[in-house]
């Protein structure tokens, strides 16, 4: 039947409205989506809405992920979505939510050949289309120390708007910004950081030193969560995050 054909499908792509108390429940306690002005925050909560009909969340390893878990994720996903629209969020699907901290101890080789232990977030190993992968306990950290410069949720989404044109190298799509400014900047700012960081004086965490692709990650965490950091420390990135993401939350209070 043609017609029970185009329902069933209009239904599998319909946005389900989010109810009132659970969307000003989830602001209330989301000190990143808190000082959007109303215009932006209706808007954030269609996108948040879209994101929870489009994706599909797993909960792993006895995690209990209920809707008011699952809608903050979607809220802080969609942060970084609020500029650009919901085209940023094609790709992939599914949402992978572990109960503990992911982190590995990876082994790596120093110069005399001694072995050194370093910490990683192993949600960075998982490339491509493949799934957004969080840790509950790091969410609710965020939540509760929301400028510290860390947010893994927005790190997570740099991962996938930086795949959106090619394998991972720090370099989003972008519209409205020059791309020849864009890796001029960021390469000069990675350059730097690697400095610093081998002087031991660098303010942005090591784990921008692994790559052009980590350092946009980690940059655009202290765009949301430290962002008088990054405009101390890289004034260029700062500029260029924000005309990427839209002013920082945290100078919209
Ligand atoms: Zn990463």
């Amino acid at each position: 039947m043609p017609e029970r054909w185009w329902h069933s499908l209009r239904a599998r792509f319909e946005t389900a409205p989010i109810p009132d108390p659970l969307w000003r429940r989830a602001v209330s306690h989301c000190p990143l989506a808190r000082p959007l002005p109303p215009d932006q925050q209706v808007q954030l909560r269609h996108l948040a809405a879209l994101f929870l009909s489009r994706k599909q969340f797993h909960a792993l390893a006895g995690v209990v992920l209920d809707d008011y878990w699952r809608l903050m994720i979607s809220l802080q996903a969609c942060l970084p979505v609020l500029q650009q629209g919901a085209a940023l969020l094609r790709g992939w699907r599914e949402v992978l939510v572990y109960p503990g901290e992911l982190k590995v101890r990876r082994h790596t080789h120093d110069i005399d050949g001694n072995t050194q232990g370093t910490l990683k977030p192993l949600a960075c190993d998982i490339w491509e289309r493949g799934p957004l992968v969080l840790s509950l306990v790091d969410v609710q950290l965020d939540l509760e120390q929301p400028w510290d410069g860390c947010n893994v949720v927005v790190h997570e989404m740099a991962h996938k708007f930086d795949m959106l044109d090619g394998p991972p190298d720090g370099v989003p799509p972008l519209t409205n910004i020059s791309r020849r400014r864009w890796i001029t900047q960021f390469e000069l700012a990675y350059e730097r950081l690697i400095e610093a960081a081998n002087r031991g004086d660098s303010k942005i965490d090591a784990h921008a030193t692994e790559n052009p692709s980590e350092y946009f990650a980690v940059v655009s965490e202290l765009h949301y969560s430290q962002p008088a950091l990054l405009r101390e420390v890289e004034p260029e990135i700062a500029e260029l995050l924000e005309d990427f993401y839209g002013k920082s939350p945290a100078f919209v209070a």
